[in-house]
């Protein structure tokens, strides 16, 4: 099975797949700019991740090419990451 993929368009971006019990996922870190520390004080630098969301995938959004070869299908979900305040 293929673990991994390689997207061109995503070397620039905070993105990632993994390929794990859940299926494939998609994962997009939100970092932080000047105006979001001005924003919110729990931020303490520029390019610090504010949020993370991982989304279950067939595909890559991308360049089109299929990750999940499996014939169920994959239901939408997803899990966000708040790193945004204190907890
Ligand atoms: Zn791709």
């Amino acid at each position: 099975m293929k673990n991994n993929h390689k997207c061109e368009s995503m070397f620039l971006a905070q993105a990632w797949f993994e390929n794990n019990e859940r299926g494939w996922i998609l994962n997009i870190n939100r970092t932080a700019t000047e105006e979001d520390l001005e924003d919110n004080h729990h931020l303490e630098e520029v390019g610090q991740t504010i949020c993370q969301i991982a989304v279950n995938i067939k595909f890559c959004p991308y360049c089109g090419c299929q990750l999940n070869t499996s014939k169920d299908d994959v239901v939408p979900k997803f899990i966000l990451y708040d790193f945004s305040t204190w907890r």
